[in-house]
């Protein structure tokens, strides 16, 4: 059985003047001066609860563009009800039927709600359009359509049988329902998440962030129009711990899906662990975490694709990508060099503003949490002996929780930027000395207790070759000559090891194979 041959969406340019930019903006602007309200999807009701949170863009954090709302205790039952209700039905549908389902929902963001999507991921997380169409519209919809391939090459993989005997796996899906908690930096994995658990089979209880609601809400009008059926996929919203322990508790949790903190995710496996009797089955516990990423530049590195790849990588999304470099290892030879072309290209971006200015590459960051503890971590750079801030450094709430791009120089390589993760736009720069490079890259190897992504940039073979041995546990992406961010679904599966996750590769075979739980059938004749 063939399904239609995945490919990657073209990213729009959004180019001044284009009619896809107009049409973009005036989405933006009508959701800015709407008032949008987001109920709890609970099976085929759409449920308004007595308690209601509003939503505010970061980038002008005391404008309210609508309110979404909260569940209780109660509702979280019955959205567990509702998804083992639906589980037999689209256990059993033929699984093109499924396929089907996610292709039209592909198509759906390509096309009619693409500007929503874009625009929902401009007000909710302040990205730039050209994040937003990156991270959001094409890569949601190329873990849709790449999924559909993967789905089908697990089913069509079949044991050998004879004559007499015919062997049969069935692909079933896990018995129960998959939690998936969902974070705020990229709406295509908030989407994915439940999408390529239910993709297989399965139901889902899904958990936004808090700070993505807004965008999580285009992803469920595109679900309810492709044609999941109610019941499949239930979202709600409020208080993580009471939603986290109800879901935890029921003897029909079966596996979690979750993108977030290192901190959260062990916590949650913890209290499965604690739970374990509880459950009907062994739940499958899949997560990306945290990250520390690096770059690597040898002294052969070309200076300007190391600064290109510093700024871009560390700076874009405000650095809060879970793959962002935010520890970065200069030779001394050409440190300066690299360093007077990245203060460069900071002083050619406008103030961090909002991104309804489509000429602004860096915006606000998520919210006053971040912002705070971000502004901590600069004003103990600016104090300590053994860092001094060289670019940035200058941050202001009273609009937006802006922070500008800023750039660490230490002396230590162990100092607190380069092993905490901050997830803002700061980066921490270590110059080493020539001759230190392979003593460096061990000092990479040991820093942090991530492994995500990092990257190497030298134009000698040979020390990418010794790079790529010595830090062969340090990243699940790892990028030779260029950024660490900016992985495309289809192309670079991505995940990480170590504090960073399962390493269940997003946009994968192995992630869907996650969510099966398969029966082998031998029959003789
Ligand atoms: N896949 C994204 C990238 O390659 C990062 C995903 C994340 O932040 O969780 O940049």
């Amino acid at each position: 059985f063939q399904v239609p041959t995945a490919f990657n969406e073209t990213v729009k340019s959004y180019a001044p003047g284009s009619p896809e930019r107009e049409s973009v903006l005036k989405q933006y602007r009508e959701y800015l001066n709407g008032n949008v309200e987001v109920p709890l999807y609970v099976g085929s009701y759409e449920i308004k609860t007595e308690n209601k949170a509003s939503m505010s863009p970061p980038h002008d954090h005391k404008r309210v563009v609508g309110h979404y709302h909260l569940a209780e205790k109660s509702h979280v039952e019955t959205a567990i009800q509702a998804a083992l209700e639906a589980r037999e039905k689209w256990a059993n549908l033929a699984w093109e039927q499924r396929a089907s389902i996610f292709l039209k929902a592909a198509e759906l963001i390509a096309g009619p709600y693409r500007d929503k999507i874009n625009a929902a991921t401009m007000i909710a997380q302040s990205k730039t359009i050209h994040q937003a169409e990156i991270d959001s519209a094409c890569e949601l919809i190329d873990f849709l359509r790449f999924n559909v391939e993967y789905m089908a090459q697990i089913y069509a993989e079949q044991p050998d049988s004879s004559e007499a005997i015919w062997n049969r796996v069935e692909y079933r899906p896990l018995e129960g329902f998959v939690y998936a908690i969902t974070p705020f930096n990229f709406t295509a994995i908030s989407g994915n998440l439940p999408a390529s658990a239910a993709m297989m089979g399965n139901v889902v209880v899904w958990k936004p962030s808090d700070s993505q609601v807004f965008s999580a809400k285009v992803i469920i009008d595109v679900f309810k129009e492709a044609g999941v059926p109610d019941g499949v996929i239930n979202v709600v919203f409020g208080d993580p711990v009471m939603i986290t322990n109800t879901v935890l508790d029921s003897p029909d949790f079966s596996g979690i899906h979750f993108t977030g903190s290192t901190e959260v995710f062990k916590s949650l496996w913890k209290q499965i662990g604690n739970n374990i009797d509880k459950y009907k089955t062994y739940p499958r516990i899949v997560g990306e975490t945290g990250g520390k990423d690096f770059i690597i530049a040898h002294p052969t590195a070309n200076p300007q694709q190391v600064a290109t790849a510093i700024t871009r990588g560390a700076f874009e999304f405000q650095g809060q990508k879970c793959s962002a470099a935010s520890r970065v290892y200069l030779p001394k030879s050409t440190a300066g060099d690299i360093l007077d072309r990245v203060k460069a290209d900071i002083a050619s971006f406008n103030p961090p503003g909002s991104p309804e200015d489509m000429s602004n590459f860096i915006t606000a960051v998520i919210h006053e949490g971040a912002f705070d503890k971000l502004a901590g971590y600069i004003d103990q750079a600016k104090k300590d002996k053994d860092a001094e801030i060289i670019a940035g450094g200058g941050y202001d709430k009273s609009k937006g929780y802006f922070i500008e791009p800023t750039v660490i120089l230490t002396t230590d390589p162990q100092y607190v930027t380069m092993e905490t993760e901050l997830f803002g736009p700061v980066v921490t720069v270590y110059v080493y000395e020539d001759k230190d490079w392979s003593e460096t890259l061990k000092l990479v190897d040991n820093t942090s207790i991530y492994a995500l992504t990092g990257a190497v940039i030298s134009g000698d073979r040979y020390a990418i070759d010794e790079a790529t041995q010595v830090l062969q546990n340090c990243a699940g992406n790892f990028y030779i000559n260029d950024k660490p961010t900016g992985a495309v679904v289809g192309q670079q599966p991505f995940g990480g090891a170590r504090a960073s996750g399962t390493n269940d590769k997003a946009g994968s075979a192995q992630n869907l194979m996650r969510w099966v739980s398969p029966r082998l059938i031998k029959e003789t004749f």
